[in-house]
């Protein structure tokens, strides 16, 4: 745990809603948003204020979701927008606890629609993809979108502060009328008038867990002609992850010795 150890650590709490048989999953994020603003800064990563909102809003629906879900589950979700033309990437597991996402602003496709589309891993299952179409870009609102079209449950999302976000889905047998009406001021006080009984305490850290020898695959996809031109007279190149945005110093000589051991 040598580099991790410095990390903040973010707890989610989730909950049992008893007679509404609803799960309450809650977190505040400042940990998580203070080591993202940090590996911002490591990487020269600049995003506008619209695209930082909308990227922490991503970063804390899936840690909730995640928090939500099996411990096994691994998830990724890209997000595409129209307007503004930007793609989200966000992604994550529980075992390890590990969360990272990016802002894409070149090469955004047209898709015709904002598009949120979800990838999720369990082992021992056949990975799953689901493509939905989502209306407006409030990321939260969005989410919701995705669970009622592709989950097909009520999910919903709620502030208590900018950090302190709850997130309440159906569960079988959920009372949805309930759920549905929740407002704000009811989820702040939801545990002096439910009985809400604790299931589970969950940690997350900032971490894509990316390194220069995992993005060698990348590189390796280029033909030979695009990497002479990549790598230059120094034979040195940037390369970039495309989970978290991390930029790395490759070297021609160090990628070739793994190409070489790779083939
Ligand atoms: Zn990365």
């Amino acid at each position: 745990m040598s580099e991790d150890s410095n990390a903040s650590v973010l707890e989610v709490r989730t909950y049992f809603v008893r007679g509404r048989n609803a799960l309450v999953a809650r977190a505040d994020f400042e940990p998580l948003y203070i080591d993202y603003y940090l590996h911002r800064a490591d990487h020269g990563l600049q995003y506008t204020n619209e695209q930082d909102a909308m990227l922490k809003d991503a970063l804390a629906g899936l840690t909730l979701h995640l928090a939500s879900r099996p411990q096994d589950e691994n998830c990724g979700w890209t997000m595409n927008f129209q307007k503004p033309a930007i793609n989200l990437f966000v992604t994550g597991n529980t075992r390890p606890g590990q969360i990272a996402g990016r802002v894409f602003t070149e090469d955004v496709r047209d898709m015709g629609a904002n598009i949120f589309s979800a990838q999720t891993t369990r082992i021992g299952h056949t990975a799953q993809q689901s493509l939905v179409q989502v209306e407006g870009n409030q990321i939260l609102p969005c989410v919701e979108q995705y669970y009622q079209q592709s989950e097909q449950r009520l999910a919903r999302f709620f502030r208590n502060t900018e950090e302190d976000i709850v997130m309440i889905s159906s569960q079988p047998d959920c009372d949805e009328a309930w759920l549905a009406a929740l407002t704000e001021e009811d989820v702040r006080t939801i545990d002096q008038k439910e009985t809400l009984s604790l299931l589970e305490t969950r940690r997350y850290i900032w971490k894509c867990g990316c390194t220069v020898e995992r993005l060698y695959p990348i590189l390796a996809k280029l033909s030979p002609e695009a990497l002479k031109e990549a790598f230059g007279d120094d034979e040195v190149m940037t390369v970039q992850c495309p989970r978290c945005g991390a930029r790395y110093r490759a070297a021609k000589e160090q990628f070739e010795a793994w190409q070489a051991k790779a083939s």
